[in-house]
């Protein structure tokens, strides 16, 4: 964060405001840990904040503080175009573009409120004021810390804020595995547990709270699994079917799609998981190394995210998506063993 962004957030934070925090569609633990853990620092200050989530949290995240007073657009959708029409300050966190908010996008298009944006996506869009945007960070909630230590607060980090933050970085570094997981993410994950952070009973909470279903979910996509060796791509698909077969609740198939890159010499997998409600499939890529997936879902998949990393999603049946899938890995020379 520089100089100049630094000095236009302490103005925008300056006055009175009615402030409204907001988490991409389908929120992570960093979308929900990064938003909650800037709504407890805000609170300190007394100001009138509010998270709006566009839709649902997982309910392994529920332990998060006050994850119960986050407000779900697509449950109230008139209190949340009037508090959003209301608000004077808008933050939008660990995403870059509106319509990663869905249906709660058009709204916020409309809005006049300066927006500051704090994210580590690739390709921000231009709609915000500040636009803190830095893909080296391998969270959102990291940058959140940052932000803290830039406005000089870092003794405002408590256990409720820290425990917000902690939650993020351990979910999208894969628990401090993933390349983006430096020196400077374990200072700032030791500074979090000297604020009081339970390390132990977040890991709990978020990875220890399976049920027996979606354990039968993870066991028959793992059955369903493909491998291509020779362009070192494997893939997992999940029917609506199989889904209703497992009782699925959101969250159910977090990270899944890891285990596809578990496989020796894999560099290159995708998870397709069929959601009649809204007639689409849910993909989520990741790579290994220097295979870029957020390229390959911007160009293929309405998606985006990052290099190792990327989402989006396809308007054709599962079957033809997986057909659409395996012409691109065959036409991708990287790919080539
Ligand atoms: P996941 O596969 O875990 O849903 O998402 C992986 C990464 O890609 C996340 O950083 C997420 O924000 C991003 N991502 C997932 N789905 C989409 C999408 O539909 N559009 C864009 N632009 N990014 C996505
Ligand atoms: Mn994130």
């Amino acid at each position: 964060m520089n100089a100049n962004q630094i000095a236009e957030v302490k103005k925008l934070l300056q006055e009175p405001k009615k402030i409204v925090i907001i988490p991409h569609r389908n929120p992570d633990g960093d979308a929900m840990g990064s938003t909650l853990a800037l709504f407890h620092y805000l609170k300190q200050f007394q100001k009138e904040v509010i998270v709006i989530s566009p839709n649902e949290f997982p309910g392994n995240l529920a332990f998060l503080p006050d994850s119960e007073k986050v407000l779900i657009f697509e449950r109230n959708k008139e209190t949340a175009t009037l508090l959003l029409e209301d608000a004077t300050l808008i933050f939008t966190l660990d995403f870059n573009a509106l319509h990663r908010t869905g249906e709660m996008g058009l709204t916020l298009e409309k809005l006049k409120a300066p927006f500051i944006m704090i994210d580590h996506h690739e390709a921000p869009d231009s709609y915000a004021t500040v636009t803190y945007s830095d893909t080296s960070f391998g969270s959102t909630c990291e940058m959140v810390y940052h932000l803290i230590e830039a406005l000089g607060d870092l003794e405002k980090i408590d256990k409720t804020i820290a425990t917000c933050l902690y939650t993020g970085i351990t979910t999208d570094s894969g628990s401090f595995r993933f390349p983006k997981t430096t020196p400077r993410t374990h200072q700032i994950v030791a500074q979090l547990i000297e604020k009081g952070v339970e390390n132990y009973t977040i890991h709990n909470e978020l990875f220890d709270n399976n049920s027996y279903n979606s354990l039968q979910l993870l066991g028959r996509a793992l059955q369903n699994m493909q491998v291509m060796p020779e362009f070192k791509t494997s893939y997992i698909t999940l029917s609506q079917k199989e889904l209703d077969q497992f009782h699925y609740v959101k969250g159910d198939t977090e990270g899944i799609v890891n285990y596809g890159l578990s496989i020796k010499g894999i560099i290159f997998t995708a998870i397709f998981i069929e959601n009649k409600e809204e007639n689409i499939i849910k993909i989520s890529l990741r790579s290994q190394g220097d295979f870029d997936v957020n390229k390959l879902a911007r160009e293929h998949f309405n998606g985006g995210g990052h290099k190792n990393a990327a989402g989006g999603k396809s308007y054709a049946s599962l079957k033809e998506t997986v057909e659409q899938f395996k012409s691109i890995v065959q036409a991708t020379s990287e790919l080539k063993s």
